[in-house]
């Protein structure tokens, strides 16, 4: 999921996710962006900070609250300030603008290997060391000490 109000940027980073063969949603109406990340369940939001009525950060806490959905902050501030703040609110990464394609495209592989990837988090229901597996209609241990010994 992309959120970025700067229409060229959006869609050079929508062509070349696509081009990657990732699925790409992006906010174009700005109000109610928390409502549609949560119906659209992203693996990933690519996240600018300068956006209309609002910025980055706040975003960035209030979709942490509603979802759990790792965060890359894609933006032309490249204050050392700005990025301690991006992952302290829970960001997971800070690229800045002008970036580099490969190394974009690496850190969000970085990312989503780090949080489980598009498929399987969303296969997995997982709470105190049982797993549960959706499409499978299974359940299993996920930590040794619940396992036979
Ligand atoms: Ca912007």
């Amino acid at each position: 999921m992309i959120i970025e109000d700067d229409p060229a940027i959006r869609e050079e980073l929508v062509l070349l996710l696509e081009n990657e063969g990732y699925q790409v949603f992006t906010v174009t109406d700005f109000a109610g962006i928390k409502e549609q990340a949560v119906q659209e369940h992203p693996d990933l939001i690519l996240l600018d900070i300068g956006l209309p009525d609002q910025d980055g950060f706040g975003l960035c806490a209030a979709l942490r609250k509603a979802l759990s959905v790792p965060v890359i902050f894609v933006t032309s501030r490249d204050a050392g300030q700005d990025e301690v703040r991006a992952l302290s609110l829970g960001g997971d990464d800070y690229i800045t603008k002008p970036y580099s394609v490969p190394v974009l495209l690496a850190r969000i592989k970085a990312v989503l290997r780090r949080s489980g990837g598009a498929s399987e988090h969303t296969d997995a229901l997982e709470a105190a060391g049982v797993r549960l597996s959706l499409t499978k209609g299974s359940a299993g241990c996920s930590i040794r000490s619940c396992g036979p010994s």
